[in-house]
């Protein structure tokens, strides 16, 4: 564009200045001739006088035919014409006020230039008075200006084809001298370039604009990085849908959620994810403007969809999905469901019983020398509900956060002494012999919990003996482990079983449990707080030889205590 304007410029320039100069040479060179004109026509006349002079006028018809170009007329001093070369003398006025006649007759010599009377023509008259008086005249046209320029037309025209196509070249070579550096402007590094000064504050600007450029370029991509980071590390599924429900960013979790098979989803229909009409409801709502949540079953998973719209100057742009995993707490709502459903019914068992002695002995049923045994069974449902009671208090406590306990350095050996010593008279009741054995170490724990794990652990150890058999605590240490040890000469617990007793309210034999006061709940505590101490339990029995529970406390453990554990998530205890 701005070539082809230089380019015409430049060419329109060129033909302008040929037409002007053309125009001022003709002219400079009419005006020369036209004096020329006058020198030789007043040589001419000068030569002829002379000659006039000295020989007479018989001169007049020696004179060459090619000198007669001109008009020679002799006029008497009265004005009269005595000779004409063109014309006839009878025919010619009086010649007394010409101008230059009247000058030839006063001074000489005399000439002027008008429009002849004679001839009508632009003509050059020359006038000379001769020594007998009279006045020797000679008369040329005046050349034609406009007819001589016509003449010089077909010259000026070749000039001009040959001037025009010169220009042209100059005028093509010119613009590209001028626009060839602006277009190999290296705009990459504007400052680098270094052409017309004219354009100098254009460059800076550029350059100025360029670095704003690459300023905002790192800001955006800064924040791009930020943004994938966080969104790729986020647990949760998150999808950016724009208002066609097509997806503009889908993060791994929520591929995972969907199972999606690798590939570019980007651009793509959120429906080739997961087609189904909860998911195009919940979609639809939010692209009407309205956030919604709904749970949805994948896969055996269950998932919190919560959609909101996405909108920009009162228009709906798009939609945010997050999709959170709540099969955990599902699972755990319904165990806690199911833990409430089973404490009811345990404790709907004694309490009837309570409730059918009470009613016996109410309406007169028993002998007196019977009640001493039936308020016994009622103080040992009593009993037994209380310390169902209290272990339902005490798990129920460990599932909902441990506020009042603190983490100490623990030495192992003398919290084991003191628990084994306070089980002292119930080993006895039970001819049953308790050892402790073994080298004292420390680790970071709750001593409560430790003792409430051992004495249960010591309980069970005890309640499933036989009488005359024995308990042995063994405490040592290795590389890896703080190690208790206890071993009792008991029943054993069948293959089978020895996954389950760790579930709460899951007893072996219910009728032996029940009769040694049991809840099934005391291994749950027992793992519960292995857990939070992050220790390992381990169980080898064999029915009617012995039970050996194994606690491994990690070495790490000697240093740190989990208590932060999510309430309620204890698997299948
Ligand atoms: P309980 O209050 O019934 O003892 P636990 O959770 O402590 O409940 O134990 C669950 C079941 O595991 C018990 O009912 C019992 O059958 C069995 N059990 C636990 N410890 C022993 C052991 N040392 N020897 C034999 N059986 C045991």
């Amino acid at each position: 564009m701005i070539k082809r304007k230089i380019f015409t410029n430049l060419f329109l320039l060129s033909i302008l200045s040929i037409l002007l100069t053309s125009l001022l040479i003709s002219l400079l060179y009419f005006n020369n001739s036209t004096e020329t004109m006058k020198v030789n026509l007043r040589n001419n006349a000068n030569f002829i006088a002379d000659l006039l002079n000295v020989d007479g006028y018989s001169v007049l018809e020696k004179i060459p035919n090619r000198a007669k170009t001109d008009r020679i007329t002799i006029v008497d001093p009265s004005g009269k014409a005595l000779y004409d070369n063109r014309k006839s003398v009878s025919n010619l006025t009086d010649h007394s006020s010409r101008s230059e006649i009247i000058q030839a007759l006063e001074k000489g010599i005399g000439e002027s230039r008008r429009i002849s009377d004679t001839t009508s023509k632009d003509t050059f008259y020359y006038a000379i008075k001769l020594k007998d008086g009279n006045i020797f005249r000679v008369s040329r046209d005046y050349p034609d200006f406009i007819k001589s320029f016509l003449a010089s037309i077909p010259l000026l025209a070749l000039i001009a084809i040959f001037v025009t196509m010169i220009s042209l070249f100059l005028a093509r070579r010119q613009s590209n001298a001028i626009v060839d550096p602006l277009n190999n402007l290296d705009l990459e590094q504007p400052m680098a370039n270094n052409i017309y000064d004219e354009i100098a504050p254009l460059i800076s600007r550029i350059s100025d604009q360029q670095n704003q450029i690459k300023l905002h370029m790192t800001e955006l991509q800064e924040k791009q990085t930020e943004f994938n980071s966080v969104v790729s590390n986020m647990k949760e599924g998150l999808i950016l849908l724009n208002q066609n429900a097509n997806i503009l960013t889908i993060n791994e979790s929520a591929r995972s959620i969907f199972a999606a098979e690798p590939g570019n989803y980007l651009g793509r229909k959120i429906f080739v994810l997961h087609r189904s009409s909860a998911l195009q409801n919940l979609i639809e709502s939010a692209l009407e403007g309205n956030p919604r949540e709904d749970v949805l079953t994948i896969d055996g998973h269950h998932y919190q969809f919560l959609v909101n719209p996405v909108s920009a100057e009162d228009k709906i742009k798009g939609v945010v999905l997050i999709i959170l995993d709540i099969t955990d707490k599902e699972e755990a709502e319904a165990r806690r469901r199911e833990f409430t459903g089973n404490v009811s019914h345990e404790l709907k068992t004694p309490l009837t019983s309570i409730r059918g002695y009470a009613e016996i002995i109410h309406n007169g049923l028993v002998k007196s020398e019977d009640i001493p045994s039936f308020s016994g069974r009622i103080y040992s449902e009593a009993d037994r509900m209380l310390t169902m009671v209290n272990d339902i208090m005490t798990l129920s406590h460990l599932d909902e956060d441990l506020p009042d306990l603190r983490t100490e350095t623990v030495d192992l050996l003398p919290v084991i002494q003191d628990v084994s010593e306070r089980m002292k008279p119930m080993a006895a009741g039970n001819q049953i012999r308790l050892i402790v054995d073994g080298e004292n170490f420390q680790i970071k724990g709750i001593r409560q919990l430790i003792d409430e794990m051992i004495f249960n652990i010591l309980d069970n150890a005890i309640k499933y003996n036989r009488p005359g058999g024995s308990v042995r605590i063994m405490l040592n240490s290795d590389a890896n482990y703080g190690k208790v040890r206890i071993t009792d000469t008991g029943i054993g617990i069948a293959r089978e079983e020895q996954e389950r007793v760790f579930e709460r309210f899951y007893r072996v034999d219910k009728s032996h449990s029940r009769d040694s006061g049991g809840t099934g709940l005391g291994l749950s505590i027992v793992k519960h707080i292995a857990k939070i101490h992050r220790a390992k339990l381990e169980l080898d029995s064999q029915v009617d030889i012995g039970t050996s529970i194994t606690i491994l406390f990690p070495k790490e453990q000697l240093a740190s205590v989990d208590i932060s554990l999510e309430p309620g998530l204890e698997g299948s205890e």
